[in-house]
């Protein structure tokens, strides 16, 4: 009776009182213990405070009340602050270190009631799209071991694939929540900039980062999303709960979207959904974005940028690990040399596109491009409703296959350019491979857009 579950149905289920939080929790436990050993998708199972959690949600219900998320267990990216948990990064250079507050999706998140069942894997410091970057381990793709379970938010988007915990937060800098959603047959959604707080997550862009929720379905997506979003005193680039409808008529579909880089069986299930799309009377059109292409390019920049001074507290200071002795100097240098390559990789990159001599040439060019893709954006979106894309330019890949960071940097070609451009995007599963993978389409609205997004995934996911 517990498998399978949509938050939706357990709300009713727990409401009824036909099962208790405890029940449900106890569920979801077994599965972990089942599964965690093999799948590497909990970093730290908080299983004594979520028993303690779930007992005080059934008390609540027992009185006739009722929230949202209460008693609903949830899984938390390991860059989000727990007070008095561990929240590492997935990172050696964090691996001791606590929170000493919550982070605003935490507390809104405790406010309803629901259960923290732990944290997740995720490539370190959330740069990567395979979680083979976490100093912990991979973490494996339920549908097929043998691959990647995407990244950075692996864990949060298989915990779900799983059925270790019916929904989870991911963040998603350049596709982080919904690549993975893709690769693990589940829903993942990028707010617009701005729409959820940023505050209390170990920051990667600052300008690109957005907490956003996975679930089984559209409707539950959205569920987290209204819990989740909001205006926040303590992250000053959240906005008001400003807008737009839910009408979708007109979908967009850059011109030349699979022209390279593409394997034949996405080009296919993409084509498919169009066309499922236009049979059920949407008007599919083809849409403009000459500097689309470059998106990739202007990201790989401002990303590093902005992660090479965000990380610069990272120095043996101030936070968890402190390795060496003596000078301040030697300190710092060989606390970070904790870091892994791809967090060193970056940060030079960082570094070196923000030095005086360079920051013409790469920065500042960066950003120029990022506002060409922003106003190519609003233009599309004065003749279409959406856009649609594919959420990758392929299924899961094999653990191990892609050991050169430009060949994984490329697995982002679909999903950066609404970070780029701060537009919310959603990646709904659109089918399944002849090898058992999923597939997952992603649509992206204009700001503050997000129920177009939801309108047109309830459609899509009837495709499945
Ligand atoms: N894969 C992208 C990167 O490595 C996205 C990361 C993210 O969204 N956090 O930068």
């Amino acid at each position: 009776m517990m498998e399978n579950l949509t938050l939706k149905k357990i709300r009713s289920l727990l409401d009824e009182r036909k099962i208790s939080a405890l029940e449900l929790l106890d569920f979801y436990l077994k599965n972990i213990k089942e599964k965690n050993e093999e799948l590497n998708v909990f970093l730290e199972v908080f299983e004594k405070d979520a028993l303690e959690q779930a007992k005080l949600a059934d008390q609540i219900l027992e009185k006739g009340e009722s929230a949202p998320l209460l008693g609903i267990p949830i899984a938390i990216k390991d860059n989000i602050l727990i007070k008095g948990k561990t929240a590492s990064a997935a990172s050696k250079i964090l691996q001791n270190y606590k929170a000493v507050y919550n982070a605003t999706v935490v507390d809104k998140l405790t406010k309803q009631g629901a259960v923290f069942v732990g944290r997740t894997n995720m490539d370190e410091f959330a740069m990567g799209g395979s979680t083979e970057n976490s100093a912990f381990g991979v973490t494996k793709n339920p549908h097929d071991t043998t691959r990647v379970s995407g990244g950075s938010s692996g864990g949060s988007a298989a915990a779900v694939a799983a059925e270790m915990v019916p929904a989870s937060l991911g963040t998603d800098t350049g596709g982080s929540v919904r690549q993975p959603s893709s690769f693990c047959g589940v829903v993942g959604l990028k707010p617009t900039y701005g729409r959820v707080s940023r505050y209390g997550i170990i920051a990667l862009g600052s300008s690109l980062d957005q907490v956003g929720p996975i679930a089984k379905t559209v409707e539950d997506v959205e569920i987290l999303y209204d819990v989740i979003k909001g205006k926040d005193t303590n992250d000053q680039t959240t906005i008001d709960n400003k807008e737009l409808d839910d009408t979708v008529k007109i979908i967009g579909v850059p011109k030349g979207i699979l022209d390279s880089g593409v394997s034949e069986e996405v080009k296919n299930n993409f084509n498919k959904t169009i066309t499922s799309l236009s049979d059920e009377g949407f008007n599919v059109v083809e849409v403009d974005l000459p500097h689309l292409k470059f998106a990739l390019n202007a990201y790989y920049i401002i990303m590093p940028a902005e992660a090479s001074a965000n990380l610069a507290r990272f120095d043996g200071m101030r936070y968890s690990v402190r390795a060496g002795n003596g000078e301040y100097k030697e300190i710092m240098s060989e606390t970070r040399k904790l870091f892994g390559e791809e967090v060193k990789r970056r940060i030079l990159i960082g570094t070196f596109v923000l030095s005086s001599g360079y920051v013409d040439a790469y920065y500042y060019k960066a950003v120029a491009l990022r506002n060409k893709i922003k106003e190519e954006f609003n233009s599309a979106f004065e003749n279409v409703d959406v856009i649609l894309t594919p959420t990758a330019p392929e299924t899961a890949f094999k653990i191990g296959e892609k050991s050169d960071p430009v060949t994984m940097y490329a697995a982002d070609l679909f999903t950066v350019p609404a970070n780029i451009a701060g537009s919310p995007a959603l990646s709904v599963p659109s089918g399944i491979s002849d090898s058992g993978l999923p597939f997952g389409v992603q649509i992206i609205a204009p700001h503050y857009g997000e129920r177009k997004l939801f309108s047109l995934g309830k459609n899509i996911e009837k495709f499945r």
